[in-house]
């Protein structure tokens, strides 16, 4: 039972790593203060709210990557 757990999470390990090979996993967008265009990356950012802008303190306000809506327009 042991090693069927191992080899499921070893399974598993190698099949997530292989997007762009940053090591960082995936982003799903940014974070961005429109005012002062200061950007933080979701990755850079601990928990699900949304950071304070480091230039002006106001909440950042998330925005998806584009390309993974699927929405081309
Ligand atoms: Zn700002």
């Amino acid at each position: 039972m042991g090693l069927l757990d191992t080899i499921t999470a070893a399974l598993a390990a190698s099949s997530s790593s292989t997007n762009r090979g940053d090591g960082r996993g995936e982003s799903k967008g940014a974070y961005w203060c429109h005012d002062c265009e200061e950007r933080l990356l979701d990755l850079d950012v601990e928990g699900d709210d949304p950071p304070a802008c480091p230039a002006c303190d106001e909440p950042m306000t998330f925005e998806r990557s584009p390309g993974s809506t699927g929405c081309a327009c």
